[in-house]
């Protein structure tokens, strides 16, 4: 049996994220995107709503929900800002090798620590020169007594200058490739850990997005997650883990795009009568519609897959790259519906095009994602 309906506690859920979305976030995402800023007041208003740290369990200090309820939210934040939505999203994407590997002790110390207030982790698997190219990170991992010592710089990390606690992919034998990478906890304290100056980006720019460099940083032996060596199987659960949020903040942009393009469609009159009155629009609202609800399905069913505990590998990597491509296609096309109006700030949609981008290069790009599904289709 198939069942689209959601609980009364996701509903709940998912109006309270849209009414905290378009309150708190919608009204200054203009600002925010002009002045390239990350906002510190929406990430402390939505630690107070109880949902910052959604996806980690209660014992830490969580709220113990699933993949299917960040979709939800996801989707608002994203409808209302996608720099924002990032920013939240960059803290769950942190903390999520976190989650998959790390000890019970070690989530006891740093997790509960981390969950108790307005923190933000980030992600830090990304380098200059590996990009797509995971396997070939070059930032060092060295055994030192009871210690490792990191050494290394970390590119385009969402929440780089913000965050309070990094997960970080290092070698630990650089001849090893793939083989040889494990993930630590980094808190952001730790001495010789430090962020480099903030990118200048076309999208999504109330993410913070910065280098962060790791220079002789020592960290106790325990803060490493999983066994030695299993950091790219860590990195691909992650990724396949976050894929379907990353996917459903795109179907959000997506949706924003699409109810300006209609609303406007409907108000703007050219050769004496509404410009929806022509069938040329109404297609491209049409096909608006067919985009964004087809994208929102995949990514539930994706996230539906890993909270039932089923491999979702493939479907997730389909989730996020369907999603991405359509919010820019979607986005596109809301520019056009405004015609040279949709090519202004005054209006929202040049945003909604240029955070849209975004989504079909972070998280691994969606030529990177298609590799992932013909890997599935062709094993
Ligand atoms: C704003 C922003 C935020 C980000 N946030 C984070 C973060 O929080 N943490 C993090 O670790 N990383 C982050 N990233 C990094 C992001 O995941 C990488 O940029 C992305 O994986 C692509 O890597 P690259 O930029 O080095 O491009 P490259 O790997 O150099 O790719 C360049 C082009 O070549 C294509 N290409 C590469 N290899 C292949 C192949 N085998 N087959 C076909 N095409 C290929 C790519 O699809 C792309 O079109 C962020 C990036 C940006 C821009």
């Amino acid at each position: 049996m198939i069942d689209f309906s959601l609980t009364d506690e996701q509903r709940a859920c998912r109006k309270l994220v849209g009414d905290f979305a378009q309150k708190e976030i919608a009204p200054i995402a203009h600002e925010l995107d002009e002045e390239q800023r990350h906002s510190p007041e929406i990430v402390n208003k939505y630690f107070e709503i109880g949902l910052l740290h959604y996806s980690v369990p209660e014992e830490y200090g969580g709220a113990g929900l699933g993949s299917l309820d960040g979709c939800l939210f996801s989707e608002e934040l994203g409808a209302a800002c996608g720099g924002v939505a990032a920013t939240l999203g960059g803290n769950i994407l942190g903390l999520t090798p976190f989650q998959i590997a790390g000890s019970p002790e070690l989530k006891k110390e740093l997790l509960t620590t981390h969950c108790s207030g307005p923190n933000l982790a980030a992600f830090c698997l990304t380098e200059a020169d590996a990009g797509s190219d995971v396997a070939s990170i070059r930032t060092t991992a060295r055994p030192q007594g009871d210690e490792y010592v990191i050494n290394g710089t970390k590119r385009f990390i969402s929440n780089g200058g913000v965050a309070s606690l990094y997960s970080v992919f290092a070698t630990e034998d650089p001849q090893l490739g793939y083989k040889g990478i494990s993930v630590f906890m980094v808190p952001a304290e730790t001495p010789g850990v430090s962020s480099g100056k903030k990118e200048n980006k076309m999208g999504q720019r109330a993410t913070d997005t910065r280098e962060v460099i790791f220079e002789n940083v020592h960290i106790p032996i325990r803060y490493r997650l999983g066994e030695g060596n299993d950091g790219f199987k860590i990195a691909m659960m992650t990724l396949d883990e976050s894929r379907p949020g990353i996917g459903a903040a795109a179907v959000g942009i997506a949706r924003a795009a699409m109810e300006v393009a209609t609303a406007y469609a409907k108000g703007r009159i050219q050769f004496e009568k509404p410009i929806a009155a022509q069938q040329a629009i109404q297609f491209m609202l049409a096909d608006m519609a067919i985009k964004v609800d087809a994208a929102r399905l995949l990514c539930w069913h994706a996230a539906w897959l890993h909270d039932n505990e089923h491999r979702s590998s493939k479907e997730s990597a389909i989730a996020k790259c369907f999603a991405g491509d359509i919010a820019m296609q979607v986005t596109t096309d809301a520019v056009q519906v405004l015609g040279g109006y949709g090519y202004m700030k005054e209006y929202p949609v040049e945003k909604y095009m240029r955070d849209a981008k975004l989504h079909q290069i972070y998280e691994g790009t969606n030529q990177i994602q298609r590799l992932v599904i013909a890997k599935h289709l062709l094993s």
